[in-house]
């Protein structure tokens, strides 16, 4: 039997003591963010905020959660090569969401156009909540798969350290044995150096196409130096720059600032307001259309979208990806929640009035990713009186709320007086995958990201502002 704590420590100065070691212990072992208020200095940065504490999960869906990651790599990837699948789960949403509807115009230019590239490299990370129901039986939940910029791989690889000398100079060595190692950079660097070499051009750089605020600069450059450490170059480039001085020669190879690109890695690109111009459209059907590797194509972002996670809930479909796999498919199905359609016609009504009877039972989702765009309880009925008679309700779906049972912890960030708080946390699986042809070459998981956020928020990521790193305890 494990001996693992119930509770955190609630010493008061003990904890006073340990906050500030545990902010100098994530400064000496690299876990930075740069601040609000100068996003794009490394003059003054801070410590990416983190849990005083390590949070306990339960070995089994810890477990769960990670071996079910390969068959998530292969259901994104199979999802992406099938058109039909896309057209008409798409259909709805893109005649009311703009957003969708861009990205969705480029994936039908590109695939008019012979396919020149054909490897394929995902990094993803699907993220999952505990739900636990009435009878007390605690069960994995998927929340969604990310499929574009999913972040935090470098961190996660370095606040494992961080956690267990907390533990250390807490006297709570039982816990401090017991912090997994965590190494999903590694990972992800392993996927986009095999890309690499796969595109077969020794002077070809693997460019991060990067946002023009700059917080989480060290979460990338983690996995930044693990590529030059392998000599593969790096550059980092915005829009703005691909739109300048980006070009395709003849054979469609990409060129920016007179740098052969084999690989892009988008690491922006998930949220419109990440497109500031038409140019930066323009900037995205040149990348797609290109020689490069793309880190997701266009198919593979569609195929992380919210109403393709609805749809793939809908009974058969994952029969339809893995037709001879029952084992497959259980493994992925137990993941799923409850996912609603609200596209015109009976069964969306039938969400509707779902929704409207019980909101605080649900989760309203538009198709956007980054955080804080959810709609919850009192909320629901607002929006849903408001469009439940036209096709705009078709830009979203609807979701079981997950209910994990809150636990107490101590979150840290910049600035923040430190308190004793109710938490949710949400586990995140890195899965990574290259696949030339139909061959695919590499698919493995690559590690984990536990994430808390105070349970007054339903929403958010770190990024946001409202969750913070943390590691599994498992017991
Ligand atoms: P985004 O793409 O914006 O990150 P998510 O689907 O991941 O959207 O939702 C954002 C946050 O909202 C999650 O990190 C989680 O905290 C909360 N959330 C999302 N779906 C649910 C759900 N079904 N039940 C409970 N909380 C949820
Ligand atoms: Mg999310």
């Amino acid at each position: 039997m494990s001996a693992i704590w119930e509770e955190v420590p609630r010493d008061e100065n003990l904890i006073k003591h340990l906050q500030e070691i545990a902010k100098d212990t994530a400064l000496l072992h690299g876990v930075l963010m740069r601040t609000k208020e100068s996003p794009n200095s490394p003059e003054v940065v801070s410590y990416a905020p983190f849990t005083l504490f390590p949070t306990r999960v339960p070995r089994t869906v810890f477990n769960q959660a990670l071996a079910v990651q390969t068959h998530f790599n292969r259901l994104v990837d199979q999802v992406s090569q099938d058109p039909a699948f896309l057209e008409e789960t798409l259909a709805s949403t893109i005649k009311v969401d703009d957003f969708t509807a861009r990205l969705f115009s480029i994936y039908r230019e590109v695939r008019r156009e012979s396919q020149l590239q054909k490897v394929v490299l995902g990094l993803n990370r699907s993220d999952y909540m505990l739900d636990q129901s009435p009878d007390g039986r605690t069960s994995l939940k998927q929340i969604e798969i990310n499929t574009i910029a999913a972040s935090f791989g470098g961190l996660a690889s370095r606040t494992p350290d961080v956690h267990r000398h907390i533990l250390k100079v807490a006297n709570q060595l039982e816990e401090r044995n017991q912090i997994l190692d965590n190494n999903p950079a590694e990972g992800l660097v392993r996927g986009l150096a095999k890309a690499w070499e796969l595109y077969g051009s020794e002077r070809a750089v693997v460019m991060f196409l990067v946002e023009e605020v700059q917080r989480n600069i060290y979460d990338h450059r983690y996995v930044e130096n693990e590529l030059w450490k392998k000599n593969i170059p790096v550059i980092r480039r915005q829009f703005e720059d691909v739109c300048r001085t980006g070009s395709l020669d003849q054979s469609r190879k990409l060129f920016v600032d007179g740098r052969e690109i084999a690989v892009v890695y988008f690491r922006n690109g998930y949220m419109p307001q990440n497109y500031t111009s038409e140019q930066s459209w323009d900037a995205r059907l040149m990348m797609e259309r290109s020689l490069a590797v793309k880190c997701p194509d266009i198919s593979t972002h569609l195929a992380g979208t919210k109403k393709v996670q609805q749809e793939l809930a809908r009974p058969g479909v994952l029969e339809r990806f893995f037709p001879d796999e029952p084992e497959t498919v259980a493994q992925i199905r137990a993941t799923f929640a409850g996912l609603y359609t609200l596209d015109m016609g009976e069964e969306g009504d039938k969400t509707v009035a779902m929704a409207l009877a019980n909101p605080d039972r649900y989760v309203l989702k538009p198709q956007r990713e980054g955080g804080g765009n959810n709609i919850y309880g009192q909320e629901i009925c607002e929006v849903l009186e408001k469009l439940k008679d036209s096709r705009e309700r078709s830009a979203y779906i609807l979701m079981d709320k997950i209910q994990p049972i809150p636990v107490q912890n101590y979150l840290l960030r910049p600035g923040d007086p430190i308190r004793l708080k109710s938490c949710l946390s949400e586990l995140g699986v890195f899965g990574a995958y290259v696949r030339k042809g139909k061959d695919m070459l590499f698919n493995e998981c690559v590690g984990h990201l536990l994430r808390t956020k105070s349970s007054e928020y339903a929403d958010g990521g770190v990024a946001a502002g409202v969750a913070v790193l943390d590691n599994p305890l498992l017991f």
